[in-house]
């Protein structure tokens, strides 16, 4: 088999061979689906082709090749129940697959799969078995086309090629439409790996047990299933395959679980590390491992993809397998939040095939522990409360706990009905889950919400907009929510709405999460690449006395018109009309103002430095850093990084104006601002300038820099204070990508930069001036010193290794020197062979053992009559090799090997001579 290929690797060996046979490389779809409002989350390959499929899509290729990520965990494909309890499925995977579109058919596809299965990756061609298409009705004709296609490939009998029908082997998109027959691969992994060894069961493809395991599915999509079942040849027909990564690494990695791939071993070994578990614990128990490294991979990708713990749709399912992670991490004693740990390795593991998981690694972040902290504040009530009304059921000699107190637990503790469920399910209970559905919706209609709870997607914006139609009915709302972020730091008001847990209340709590509405906010709303503000919201209570706050977290837009502050509520109980002030965090706010002149000053300067075809791809303003995407085929050099930030420094410098100003499209574009394809719209548009005032006015042909913006400006660039880049890479094929500081930020990493200099002086003994060359003189010296030291191993070794030669030990009539000597590279071990037949040119064997960083490397030679006489050095190399739990050979005269499993390593240099006893019977 293909020898020690990473997870990474096979993902990439699968792309580059189909990319090498004329694919197009597309990347995964969004978890979240593009247009398909019925489903919630990506769950197949097919999603993004669906349309191509029927019809309406045409893409720019016939051939695609990809690895998409899947999410399945709620709807018909539902695997939740699973994930954990084995060691195959998982809320989150990848699908690799690859796509004809019109273009080749069945023989490319399957002579493909062989190709790749048994040549790249080099799986037993004897272990293969190919199903294929045989009518169980009788209507279908079978696909011999297929099944003759498999019988010719190299290697494959005809006796592994099984016909099924239907269930098994008929693909349909729904009940009409484009369909046809498919051809699966599967894998006799052995009768080790057979689960059900022992017991009455179906073994074999398509069996009951573990011991065979389908790799590959080929659909070929050849018909059209007409109203009424009649089949019609389709014009042009398509190949969709799909082959479960995970299940492939395993295979490929031939470790029994998907869990233990190198795909979840950091995060495994994260886990393990934090519970203070030995690696045989862990296998003992390794149900909580499973899912806590399983949950936390999906919340990563589904926050990289913008799905953010919530209350209804894909953001409670976020939310869900968040808490049931923290949840089965309390049964092995992790009770504080840690879960942001566990998703570090996920992000560096995947995120360069997954830029997006780098790109948005903070907030996956902060939002994960966030909400193992909103959690931990209720789980212990919540359980304890739950068990008190399982104990009574028990007593009771009842089963199934009523589904309206699992939905009171979710309503007033946050636990999942997942987690109730798993909870009564580990006391051999159950939940009745039609009365809690029943309770959501019962819940929502009392609160006048409508469906805000559970229902998935879209509800959102229905809960809200009741909220602004009665607000705007009763008068308390004149028009939509007054938004002024470019002039108000403050703003008043009494409070109009309180949402906490999806539900609008009169009153909110201590601890509440809550979202709340004011008439007017000078709040930001994240948008053009700007985040949000974040800031306070000041109440009175209505007896004028008691005050309360708020801390604003986040600012959105639910539904149009409104504009509502997220937040946690630190001090007392606000309530609907109390008299409030929200207020903005006016340092923060500077801070993230700075960034986005300086991404203007910025972009000018690329077009400057690099041409105008370096547009703007992508921009994030924070208060912390800029980063910015633009344009450029190749990576920028280092004049011309120096270059960007000089000419913005000098523009900082010169203390230019920067104008807002609101004037028509037309004008703005025929006034060359510059302006990103589709991201605003209407017919007055915002523009800044930043012009030279003291020298000329601002006309089109005088400004420094003159876009399309909705953003936040300070007045005058002086006020970035200072510039820096600190870094360039790229962002996609294409696409470069910078990220700098200013002001603050700036002058922060300058401090720190200066220090960690200084520092380095220090240590080094010389001025801050001097450190490179003394840096490239201690090198030279460390060189030098290396390479002696080398040299005096060796010769030590060669001394060492002499006294072994004056005193070898005499076998029968073989003269065998054996010696174990550490630390010895491969070089030297050849030298010392040379020595060895200088020596004993006849009549001899030279065994040399030598460990270093616990990794035995072994050198055994054999003089040339000997070799005659059947002393084959390869030979001894093996068995020994073998003995110590490796690999190993080479020729019959010089043989290297290697050994982890150094406790026999005594027995291993005493069979040595026990070996060349054995030679002469
Ligand atoms: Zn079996
Ligand atoms: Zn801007």
């Amino acid at each position: 088999m293909a020898k020690n290929l990473s997870g990474n690797q096979i993902r990439q060996t699968f792309i580059d061979f189909f990319a090498e046979r004329g694919h197009t490389v597309v990347p995964s779809a969004s978890l979240v689906p593009g247009g398909d409002a019925t489903l919630l989350f990506t769950n197949s390959g097919m999603v993004q082709f669906k349309d191509v499929f029927i019809g309406t899509d045409i893409r720019p290729y016939t051939r695609a090749v990809d690895s998409q990520k899947c999410m399945r965990v709620a709807g018909k494909h539902n695997d939740l129940d699973d994930v954990g309890r084995d060691d195959t499925h998982h809320t989150f995977f990848e699908m690799l697959g690859n796509w004809s579109f019109g273009d080749y058919y069945k023989k490319d596809a399957i002579a493909w799969s062989w190709q790749l299965l048994t040549e790249v990756w080099g799986l037993p061609k004897d272990k293969l078995y190919a199903t294929c298409f045989k009518d169980d009705k009788g209507n279908i004709p079978t696909d011999e086309e297929a099944a003759d296609i498999w019988k010719a490939q190299p290697g494959m009998d005809a006796e592994r090629v099984l016909y099924y029908g239907r269930k098994e082997n008929f693909w349909q998109m729904a009940e009409f439409g484009p369909c046809g027959p498919c051809s699966e691969i599967h894998i006799d992994l052995g009768e080790e790996r057979d689960n059900l060894h022992g017991t009455p069961h179906k073994c074999g493809v398509n069996g009951d047990c573990t011991r065979y395991l389908e790799l590959w599915n080929n659909v070929f999509i050849q018909y059209n299933m007409l109203e009424g079942g009649a089949l019609e040849p389709l014009p042009a027909t398509h190949v969709d395959t799909g082959m479960g990564f995970e299940r492939i690494v395993s295979v490929l990695q031939s470790v029994d679980s998907n869990y233990k791939t190198d795909l979840f071993a950091p995060m495994i070994e994260v886990i393990r590390g934090l519970s203070g578990h030995t690696t045989e614990q862990v296998y003992a128990d390794f149900t909580p491992f499973r899912v806590i490294a399983d949950h936390t991979r999906a919340a990563a990708f589904l926050i990289a993809d913008g799905v953010v713990p919530g209350n209804t749709g894909r953001n409670y399912i976020c939310r869900m397998i968040i808490r049931r992670a923290a949840r089965f991490a309390s049964k092995i004693g992790l009770n504080k939040p840690f879960l942001a740990q566990v998703a570090e390795p996920v992000i560096s593991a995947y995120g360069d095939f997954y830029p997006e998981l780098v790109q948005h690694k903070q907030s996956i972040l902060d939002s994960i522990t966030r909400e193992e902290v909103r959690f931990s504040r209720t789980v212990e009530s919540g359980t304890a409360y739950l068990q008190g009304m399982l104990d009574d059921l028990k007593k009771n000699g009842q089963q199934v706990l009523d589904g309206r107190k699992a939905f009171d637990l979710y309503a007033t503790y946050g636990l999942p009905l997942e987690i109730t469920r798993d909870i009564a399910r580990e006391q051999q209970l159950d939940v009745d889950e039609k009365s809690f559905v029943e309770a959501r919706e019962q819940h929502a209609i009392a609160s006048g919400a409508g469906k805000a709870m559970g229902s998935h997607g879209g509800s959102d914006t229905e809960f809200f907009g009741n909220i602004y139609k009665s607000l705007t009915e009763s008068g308390k709302l004149k028009g939509a929510v007054e938004y002024d972020p470019y002039n108000w730091h403050s703003a008043n008001g009494q409070v109009l709405s309180l949402v906490v847990n999806g539900t609008e209340v009169k009153e909110a709590q201590f601890g509440d999460q809550v979202e709340i509405i004011l008439p007017r906010t000078g709040f930001y709303i994240e948008s053009g690449g700007q985040v949000a503000d974040m800031g306070i919201i000041r109440g009175l209570g209505k007896d004028g006395k008691t005050s309360w706050e708020v801390e604003v977290s986040a600012i959105r837009r639910p539904a149009s018109g409104l504009i509502s502050h997220i937040g946690e509520v630190v001090s007392g109980k606000p309530a609907l009309g109390d008299d409030a002030i929200a207020m903005i965090d006016a340092d923060r706010r500077h801070d993230i103002m700075r960034n986005h002149t300086a991404t203007h000053l910025m972009h000018a300067a690329l077009h400057k430095v690099l041409g105008p075809h370096a547009r703007q791809a992508g921009s994030l303003v924070a208060p912390d850093r800029l980063r910015f995407d633009f344009n450029h085929p190749e990576s920028m050099t280092q004049q011309q990084i120096e270059a960007v930030e000089e000419i913005v420094n000098a523009a900082i410098a010169a203390d230019y104006q920067v104008n807002a100003k609101t004037r028509s499209r037309e004008e703005a574009i025929a006034e060359g601002a510059m302006a990103l394809f589709g991201e605003t719209s209407g017919d007055v548009v915002r523009t800044i300038t930043i012009v030279d005032d003291d020298e000329t006015p601002d006309t089109p042909h005088e400004r420094y820099s003159f876009e399309l913006c909705g953003g936040t400006h300070i007045k005058r660039t002086s006020d970035v204070g200072a510039f820096i880049i600190t870094s360039e890479g790229s962002a996609a094929a294409g696409v470069r990508r910078i990220e700098a500081v200013t002001g603050r930020g700036a002058h922060e990493l300058m401090a720190r930069r200066f220090k960690a200099l200084k520092t380095t002086a220090s240590l080094l003994k010389t001025s801050t001036d001097d450190v490179p060359n003394k840096a490239t003189a201690l090198q030279e010296e460390l060189a030098a010193a290396r390479k002696q030291l080398a040299e005096a191993k060796a010769q030590l070794a060669a001394a060492e290794f002499s006294a072994a030669l004056s005193a070898p030990r005499q076998v029968g009539s073989v003269t065998v020197v054996n010696a174990n000597l550490p630390g010895l590279s491969k070089d030297t071990l050849t030298q010392l062979s040379d020595l060895f037949r200088n020596k004993h040119p006849q009549n001899g064997v030279c065994a040399i053992f030598s460990v270093a960083d616990g990794q035995l490397t072994l050198m055994v030679a054999v003089t040339q009559d000997l070799v005659k006489a059947g002393y084959k050095a390869g030979e001894l190399v093996g068995y020994i090799s073998k003995m110590l739990g490796a690999g190993g050979g080479g020729a019959p005269h010089l043989a290297f090997g290697g050994g982890k499993d150094l406790a026999s390593l005594g027995t291993a240099v005493e069979y040595v001579y026990e070996w060349v006893r054995s030679k002469q019977g």
